[in-house]
């Protein structure tokens, strides 16, 4: 399934095209198998995801650290090494940098050298999933696709949905019953069709599946189309140039379908070939929840694939992920870069969101204390040292999610006992 050719007067020739367009083809991540660029691609024939490949040497010559400098700080200043053909069918809803925060306080509490969290929680829908979905959508654009399915666990719908919009395309999204309301409601929201399923994320994955020849949709599930992985990729581009272009010591990424991971892998080897970076690589360690792990179990049995974990159960919905198609590029990356998986519990999720709300101000999504949880087990286990610099992830805004109810009530007609305030 290598995908038809449209005639679209979008999709220009490469040969002809703007000097910001570097695509020279599509791979697939397993087998190394070409695949044409400006066309519509789903899997690979093996049944795996597809990487976009650019002339590194041609780019590497024609861009600096300059180029990248003097453009604002949002993810299409990376425009290069993304890729539109056309960068007039960019979709723009105000994906800017995010910034990287010390958490100052946690670190002192963790008696750790320094402690950054990435916060993700800013942009476009209140998750990172807009820079995937942003991709995704403006491609589905350029391409001519009209009609987009999706399963979610909330987040990647929120921002399918809110893209889908800009673009004019038709979103039809399912989610299983648990998934958090407001997702629910969002999503609505945007003019999306919403399905509730009594499943999992595969299981609306499924039902994608089976639509398409009826629905005439196109897939956009996790790593089944090959641009999201594009758009995560500018996590790794920012933080770079963010950090006065070098790389953190070591990454905590919490892992659904690991998109951002495997993005953020490919994108410092992009670095690296055009010559922004050398051959420094953070270890990248894979987060998930005792109740949904199966890149753990994996990484710990030496697998290069995942089986798929049975009844999947955790508050950071965004890593309840039973199962990845990209499981080795997962897993491979974790590998290559010296690094681990590691799986924490809900309590001490909880935990964590808790308490780098009180003692540093942010307020991070289950997803991002998932991370710090990991960093805390991983220090004490001598798997991280207190000298190394650290980066987690906050995926999304903790206001999306349930928040404990910590509040009093006063009765304003009651005499107030000022010495209990
Ligand atoms: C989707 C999601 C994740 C997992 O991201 P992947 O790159 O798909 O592994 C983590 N946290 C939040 C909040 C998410 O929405």
């Amino acid at each position: 399934m290598s995908g038809r050719l449209l005639n679209n007067p979008n999709v220009k020739n490469p040969m002809t095209t703007a000097r910001d367009y570097f695509v020279t083809h599509l791979e697939c991540g397993l087998t190394g198998t070409c695949y044409e660029a400006g066309k519509i691609h789903g899997l690979s024939e093996a049944g795996r995801p597809l990487l976009v490949r650019y002339d590194l040497h041609a780019l590497r010559a024609g861009v600096s650290r300059d180029t990248f400098a003097a453009r604002p700080a949002s993810l299409w200043k990376w425009r290069e090494l993304l890729p539109l053909a056309d960068f007039s069918n960019r979709l723009e809803l105000g994906e800017e940098a995010t910034p990287i925060l010390p958490l100052t306080r946690t670190a002192a509490r963790l008696s750790v050298r320094s402690l950054l969290v990435k916060d993700e929680g800013r942009l476009p829908t209140g998750s990172f999933k807009a820079r995937g979905l942003v991709m995704a959508l403006s491609m589905a654009k350029e391409l001519g696709i009209t009609k987009i399915a999706m399963p979610t666990n909330g987040n990647a719908g929120a921002a399918a949905a809110a893209y889908a919009a800009a673009a004019g395309i038709k979103a039809v999204i399912f989610a299983p019953e648990e998934t958090p309301e407001i997702n629910i409601r969002e999503i609505a929201a945007y003019g999306a069709r919403v399905y509730r399923v009594n499943g999992q994320i595969d299981d609306c994955g499924k039902l994608v599946a089976a639509g398409k020849e009826t629905q005439g949709w196109f897939d956009l599930s996790t790593l089944k189309e090959p641009y999201r992985i594009e758009g995560k990729k500018t996590m790794g581009l920012e933080l770079v140039e963010q950090l006065g272009w070098r790389v953190p010591d070591v990454i905590f990424y919490p892992t659904g379908g690991g998109t951002g991971l495997i993005g953020m892998w490919k994108a410092f080897d992009e670095l690296e070939a055009i010559g922004l970076i050398g051959p420094e690589r953070p270890r990248m360690v894979a987060v998930q929840a005792e109740g949904c792990a199966p890149m753990v179990r994996a990484f710990q049995q030496g697998e290069r694939h995942a089986v798929r974990w049975d009844d999947p159960a955790t508050i950071a919905s965004g890593i309840r992920v039973p199962q990845a198609v990209g499981d080795f590029l997962i897993l491979d990356a974790v590998r290559k870069s010296n690094g681990f998986a590691i799986a924490v519990s809900d309590a001490a999720i909880q935990d964590a969101v808790d308490a780098v709300a009180r003692d540093d101000g942010t307020l991070l999504c289950p997803e991002g204390g998932a991370t710090l949880a990991a960093y805390e087990k991983a220090l004490r286990a001598g798997l991280v040292g207190p000298g190394e610099e650290a980066l987690l992830f906050n995926c999304a805004t903790g206001i999306k999610y349930p928040l404990t109810d910590h509040s009093r009530r006063l009765d304003r007609y009651e005499p107030i006992d000022w010495a209990m305030i």
